[in-house]
């Protein structure tokens, strides 16, 4: 194989871009880095019905927040610019025409009425409709018109589209490179058009072959929905003439939803709370739908779980950076199965993330929720409130949640915890707690719990009951770390105002 390594990411902009999507998008950048290749952006935007404005920009900011680079294509330009086939609509016509004149390929003028008529017809019989070659002998075509005729319908102006001539009876014999070989009789296949003169654009089927043709792509790696058009694409490589550069095809298996049945669905992610989309989307007519990067998860978690959704390393390890998927990543290990999505591992993968970070990783993530709810403060000590918190935290957005005490005093108090430890002895106790830490110099974490361990022990009171109390007043909840991780980083002045808070704000209960 001496072919260099081009492959391609060619979506079409007809809404936010799917897990999956990000997926294959990934699996393409994984195997050019892995060969050393190019990995290329197609934007297929030429079904102007499903054409959605904003859909470019979100797939394109999609690619960058998981660090998949694009070496050629939109927005990075190359060789075969430009790369969005709405751009590209002057060559395809002439790719439409050359097989029209092999043989391969017809005019149909057939209006949608007629279609109708042999759609109701063939229902009424109980078969599923097909435009194949008993339907193409029965309508206006290049087939069963006279040439001077069709030139003439074309030269006034009528609409016609190009379809392509499917063989009868032929077998298709494909290799896949995770599917294995597979062969198909064409008896089964329809006459897909091919272009169509009302916006004189190619369909999906034209355009991505002649451009994987030009753009010299060496492998096609796309989701398995394709599958059933690789007949039709391997035909129209034989058509034109292409089999020598034909690129290999492989198609990646489809991600379940996680109860196992069927295609993994915006709806599931709605049904059961989670996002099946990479960011944040809102639809021109205002639609929204959640986003991973909102959620609070990390680029790299994300990507790491969604390698491992199809594919595997043949190895017990699942925390992979991109550099190691890049290393490891073969598609001999894509499976051929479906791969069921599971919610509470993207979270599990996200939580090793955030353990592994450091400080100043984390206070990137928790300065500016601090700075939203109004609170500056230095990244030192951001970074260091969220280290002590981070071994219970998930995503970025339960930072707030774990570690808001570190730099506000309570607002309000847990009613159970307040009405479990305001009571009884343990205010009093709290009153003397506090005249022995107003007496503390030194308010290191070791310091204060020497001191006020000894002096527990010396009044023989209850630690849990000592600590408890003290957390009510300090974090107002039964949450939160060990009480002298809070006094360290509050100091002693805050540590007494918070205690004073308290009685001020609750009268305790017998
Ligand atoms: N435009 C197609 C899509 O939206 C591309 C399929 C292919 O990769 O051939 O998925």
């Amino acid at each position: 194989m001496s072919r260099p390594v081009r492959v391609r990411f060619a979506p079409s902009p007809t809404g936010p871009l799917h897990i999956g999507g990000v997926r294959t998008a990934l699996y393409n950048y994984l195997f050019a880095r892995r060969h050393g290749g190019k990995m290329i952006l197609r934007i297929e935007d030429t079904d102007s019905q499903r054409f959605v404005p904003g859909a470019e920009e979100y797939i394109r900011e999609s690619l960058r927040w998981c660090g998949i680079e694009i070496d050629e294509g939109v927005g990075v330009g190359g060789p075969h610019a430009p790369y969005r086939q709405s751009e590209r609509r002057e060559i395809y016509l002439k790719y439409a025409l050359q097989l029209v004149d092999a043989g391969w390929a017809y005019y149909a003028f057939d209006t949608a009425e007629e279609l109708d008529a042999l759609r109701r017809e063939a229902e009424a019989r109980g078969a599923a409709f097909a435009y194949d070659h008993t339907v193409r002998e029965r309508l206006a075509t290049s087939l069963t018109l006279p040439a001077d005729e069709v030139r003439r319908r074309i030269d006034r102006g009528d609409q016609w589209v190009i379809r392509f001539r499917m063989p009868e009876n032929r077998i298709v014999r494909m290799d896949d490179l995770i599917r294995g070989h597979v062969e198909v009789n064409t008896s089964t296949l329809d006459d897909k058009v091919l272009y169509k003169s009302a916006d004189a654009l190619p369909t999906y089927h034209l355009a991505n072959i002649v451009d994987d043709h030009l753009m010299e792509i060496s492998h096609v790696i796309r989701g398995e929905e394709w599958l059933p058009s690789l007949p039709l694409h391997y035909l129209l490589y034989e058509a034109f003439g292409w089999q020598e550069t034909q690129p290999a095809f492989a198609h990646l298996p489809l991600l379940l939803k996680p109860t196992g049945g069927g295609k993994l669905s915006k709806r599931d992610g709605d049904k059961m709370g989670f996002p099946v989309f990479p960011l944040f989307w809102q639809s021109p007519t205002g639609e929204t739908a959640r986003g991973y990067r909102e959620d609070g998860y990390f680029p790299e978690a994300f990507v790491n779980m969604l390698a491992l959704l199809g594919w595997n390393p043949g190895t017990e390890q699942e925390l992979f950076t991109m550099q190691e998927l890049v290393e490891h990543f073969s598609l001999d290990r894509v499976s051929k199965s479906g791969a069921r999505f599971q919610p509470e591992k993207a979270r599990w993968f996200n939580a090793q993330y955030m353990h592994r970070k450091s400080a100043e990783e984390l206070a990137v993530l928790l300065q500016p929720i601090l700075r939203a709810h109004g609170i500056e403060v230095s990244d030192e000590r951001a970074g260091r409130a969220a280290d002590i918190m981070k071994e219970r935290a998930v995503l970025a957005t339960d930072l707030w949640d774990l570690t808001s005490f570190f730099f506000r005093a309570p607002e309000a108090y847990e009613e159970k915890q307040a009405k479990k430890y305001w009571k009884g002895d343990n205010p009093a106790i709290l009153r003397e707690l506090r005249g022995v830490l107003a007496s503390i110099d030194d308010f290191s974490l070791e310091n204060t719990e020497r001191i006020v361990h000894g002096w527990i022990q010396e009044k023989g009171y209850g630690t849990g009951q000592v600590m408890n109390t003290l957390r009510l007043a300090l974090v107002g909840a039964g949450k939160g770390p060990g009480m002298y991780d809070v006094t360290s980083f509050i100091g002693r002045e805050e540590t007494l105002r918070r205690i004073d808070l308290l009685f001020e704000r609750l009268a305790p209960a017998e």
